[in-house]
């Protein structure tokens, strides 16, 4: 779950990170009064689950309350990456003597939380890690010890060569940290980390995604869903309790089981196609589950051919072949379905099928390449 720019900075203040204090409007008189309150020059920020939002025009320094008035009303309702602002940002703009970058990942190939910081901070941080990625410096973090003092220190000091920039800076390196760890973030980044020119080093930005699997045992982290900030697909697949990933290919899965999930996937770019989601229909599937996955997908216009692969087992087959019939009578599928189903009630589901005209293979080879022939004959 990916956590707006306001809400990474409330957790990261509650560890302590500094930065300047602000607030978040929702209207061009709500930002108004806040920079009154404020005083002096503020930043308005777009508040969208995107990156690139200066480049993008979605930060903007306000030298008076009308001006903020005039920025904010430009940005409310700018789109950003596809996304629509609904909320800006608040804050004191501060004088700025250099851009770093930190940021804390969970890296599955170390597993482990590895740390990335640069002196080469601010809006053209991905193009420092294309073309320049010798000026990241990475450590990997055991998490039994956590991000030990000295370690900080040693990455501070490449950013900073003023000791005492570098002291705050990995002061701040183990507060995002303790952030990253509490709020069971799967990243957490501050970019730019900004040494002002009175010499303070303070967060500028902030940026949290928390794990989904945290927010089972943390109410208080759900509550920070902004689901009308996410993907229209992916709220609705999980108001449905399907588990649910939208990629950019053209071959809509719909597969029971997350590891059956992944290998369909597989085998879709093995047989040269591309993969339109990740999507796990859960154990028991009953009808109505396949009746939204496949409104789900079909509401994707890149989709231009559907894959079933049930493996019946805890799933029953003939559930699925239901859910497909019940959906094709409720809206018109337009484009081709391959079915792959076996196992648990299988001879039941194929004359489902037959019923309404349609056949299920068994073989899971040769279902995935019709499914990717299919689609590319469309495209
Ligand atoms: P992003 O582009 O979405 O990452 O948005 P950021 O919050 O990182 O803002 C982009 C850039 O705006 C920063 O890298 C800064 O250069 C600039 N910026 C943000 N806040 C301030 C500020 O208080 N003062 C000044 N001078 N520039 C700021
Ligand atoms: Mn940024």
């Amino acid at each position: 779950m990916n956590l707006h720019e306001y809400q990474a900075r409330s957790l990261l203040r509650a560890a302590g990170v500094p930065m300047p204090d602000g607030d978040v409007a929702s209207s061009p008189a709500e930002a108004e009064s806040i920079a009154a309150r404020l005083g002096g020059v503020v930043v308005i920020k777009a508040q969208v689950h995107a990156g690139g939002r200066g480049k993008a025009g979605g930060v903007k320094l306000a030298k008076t309350s009308s001006e903020a008035y005039e920025h904010a009303a430009r940005i409310l309702g700018m789109s950003i990456k596809g996304l629509e602002v609904q909320k800006v940002l608040v804050v004191p703009a501060v004088g700025i003597a250099s851009e770093a970058y930190v940021g804390l990942i969970l890296d599955r190939e170390s597993q482990c939380p590895v740390l990335m910081v640069s002196a080469a901070g601010g809006v053209d941080i991905e193009e420092v890690a294309a073309t320049t990625p010798e000026k990241i410096h990475r450590l990997a973090i055991d998490p039994r010890y956590g991000l030990l003092p000295h370690r900080a220190l040693g990455l501070a000091l490449t950013l900073y060569e003023d000791f005492a920039a570098a002291r705050a800076a990995a002061g701040i390196m183990q507060q995002l940290y303790a952030a990253f760890v509490a709020n069971g973030a799967s990243l957490a980044e501050i970019n730019p980390l900004v040494r002002t020119s009175m010499g303070q080093v303070l967060a500028l930005d902030a940026k949290i995604s928390v794990d989904d699997n945290e927010l089972e045992r943390r109410p208080d982290l759900a509550m920070l869903r902004d689901e009308s900030a996410e993907a229209p697909s992916e709220v609705a697949a999980r108001r449905a309790g399907l588990t649910f990933i939208k990629l950019d290919g053209n071959v809509g899965c719909i597969v029971n089981g997350a590891g059956l999930a992944m290998a369909t996937m597989d085998l879709v770019k093995y047989y040269g196609g591309e993969p339109a989601n990740f999507l796990d229909i859960g154990g028991s599937s009953n009808p109505e589950k396949v009746v939204n996955a496949l409104r789900i997908i079909t509401a994707d216009s890149n989709v231009k051919a559907i894959l079933f692969n049930i493996f019946g087992g805890i799933t029953r087959t003939d559930d699925v072949a239901n859910g497909i019939v019940a959906a094709t009578k409720e809206f018109h599928v337009k484009v081709p379905v391959v079915i792959r189903l076996t196992g648990t009630n299988e001879q039941v589901a194929l004359k489902i099928l037959e019923g309404v005209g349609m056949r299920a293979l068994s073989d899971m080879d040769e279902a995935v390449r019709q499914a990717v022939t299919l689609a590319r004959e469309a495209a």
